[in-house]
């Protein structure tokens, strides 16, 4: 947008500009010829429309069967080696080329657009320059030869081709001759039929773009002048949901439904439920990613809506459903600002038990490459926890990441919360096998946005409810929820 833009419509404005000036210079000499322009005008104007309801559609086209050719492009380097490996190229060769070709087919249409065009205007140009000289041969002794001369002759035009590699007339050079004036004209007249209709496409982009400034703000950062949080908050980080409703948006099914349950400071807490139950929008309510549409959520004693934003989220770490780690080092993945020393993190790494992991990687500094693709997703969530556990926060929220982690991972992963535990840390987890949780001081079962059964886990399994269903239903599948 930024640097084609202002080049389109430059173009589209100059060659305006030149077939206005054309006219206007003809209109001067001999002004009888004006009435016979009014119906060329016409015609004219009857091709630009037909030429741009085209257009339009072949553009899109254009435009849709190009992304897929740019995405082959894109994806293809990244999985060679498993296309090697099951000698799929001759398959994703043939697959490219039919792409490609249902793209260029949809450019040779646009380019057969555009002679259209340009065939149509050469004649209306040459219409223009025909009657104009017949008037003059016809009035020959009414108008003076410099006027005529200066009508019928312009310079020659300039070819030049724009962004995009189509080619075009833009300027007059001073070579006098007859016939390249209404080269000229027509070639200046397609050339600002085509920049116009290019840069009415580009000013969607313009759209967009504001489109994104008229966005609803955040709640305001503690920095852009949101409520200070109480002084010594957080002294504790228990967790208490009164009441609470939330949406994903206004107007969506509620996914948590009048959900109140209480997480004392220091201790634990296990969620389980089926899968789009609501577990990981009850984290993301906790974050006020989602707004809630009733009740209050309560950190640390603290209404969460009345406190500024980074405020609440410093408060609290979680170590999402789908880990994320970002391409760097280790270092700064760990510690993205940089506030703490190797030995903190060293320490951070241990309770989560990654630190031979990282040792065999290369250290602090070894790579993490596009997606983390170097480390397993187990690995990827033990490294979030290590960052939580570096950020020191007083809530810890993990959202396990699926039911199919191998035994070793998820081992380190309870040994890793029972570190994060005896930090004194008030810790939820969210798990997709009832054996993580069982260690856990509570479990809460969530079950289409309710709660369903709340309690210590041993009194759950004991209890034929929502809990010791899932259990069964769990040990028939086999051990996954
Ligand atoms: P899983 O065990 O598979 O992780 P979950 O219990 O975490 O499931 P949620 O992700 O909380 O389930 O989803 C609860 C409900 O919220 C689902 O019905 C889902 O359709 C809805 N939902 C989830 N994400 C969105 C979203 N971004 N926009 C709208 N609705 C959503
Ligand atoms: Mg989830």
């Amino acid at each position: 947008m930024d640097d084609y833009l202002p080049s389109v419509a430059f173009d589209a404005l100059q060659s305006i500009a030149l077939v206005a000036g054309a006219l206007a210079l003809m209109c001067a000499a001999v002004p009888f010829v004006l009435p016979a322009l009014v119906p060329l005008a016409f015609l004219f104007a009857h091709f630009r429309g037909k030429y741009l309801a085209a257009t339009r559609d072949v553009k899109r086209f254009d435009g849709t069967t190009r992304s897929p050719v740019f995405a082959a492009l894109g994806e293809v380097p990244r999985g060679l080696p498993t296309l090697r490996a099951y000698g799929a190229q001759p398959r994703f060769k043939a697959a490219f080329a039919g792409l490609a070709g249902r793209n260029l087919s949809w450019w040779a249409a646009f380019v057969a657009c555009a002679r259209w065009l340009g065939f149509r205007l050469d004649g209306v140009a040459t219409l223009a320059l025909a009657a104009e000289a017949a008037l003059i041969a016809g009035l020959r002794h009414r108008v003076q030869p410099r006027l005529a001369g200066l009508a019928l002759v312009h310079g020659e035009g300039e070819k030049r081709r724009n962004g995009r590699g189509e080619v075009g007339v833009r300027s007059l050079k001073r070579r006098p001759s007859f016939l390249s004036l209404a080269v000229n004209l027509a070639g200046a007249m397609q050339w600002a039929v085509r920049q116009t209709a290019e840069w009415e496409v580009s000013m969607t982009s313009v759209e967009r773009a504001l489109e994104l400034t008229r966005l609803p703000r955040e709640p305001p950062t503690r920095a852009e002048g949101g409520p200070p949080p109480p002084p010594g908050w957080p002294p504790h980080g228990g967790v208490d949901f009164e009441g609470v409703s939330a949406a994903y948006r206004p107007g969506l099914p509620l996914v948590l439904e009048e959900v109140s349950f209480s997480i004392p400071p220091g201790s634990t807490a296990g969620v389980v439920g089926r899968t789009g139950s609501g577990k990981s929008s009850l984290l993301l309510t906790l974050f006020r990613l989602i707004p809630v549409t009733s009740g209050v959520v309560r950190v640390g004693g603290v209404d969460a809506a009345s406190l500024a934003l980074d405020a609440l989220r410093g408060a609290i770490a979680v170590i999402p459903q789908t880990p994320t780690l970002f391409s760097g080092t280790l270092r700064s993945n760990l510690d993205p600002v940089g506030a703490h020393d190797d030995a903190a993190l060293w320490s951070a790494l241990e309770a989560a038990n990654m630190k031979a992991a990282v040792k065999r990687a290369g250290g602090l500094r070894a790579a993490v490459t596009e997606d983390a693709a170097n480390f397993s997703v187990g690995e990827r969530q033990l490294l979030c926890l290590a960052r939580a556990l570096v950020a020191d926060a007083a809530v810890l929220a993990l959202d396990e990441a699926t039911a199919n982690v191998d035994a070793g991972t998820d081992a380190a992963i309870g040994g890793a919360l029972a570190a994060a535990r005896k930090g004194g840390r008030t810790l939820i987890v969210i798990a997709h096998r009832l054996d993580t949780v069982l260690g856990c001081d509570q479990v809460l079962v969530l079950d289409d946005g309710r709660l369903v059964e709340a309690g210590p886990p041993r009194e759950l399994t004991t209890r034929a409810g929502p809990f010791a269903r899932l259990a069964a239903a769990a040990a028939a599948a086999g051990g996954g929820t």
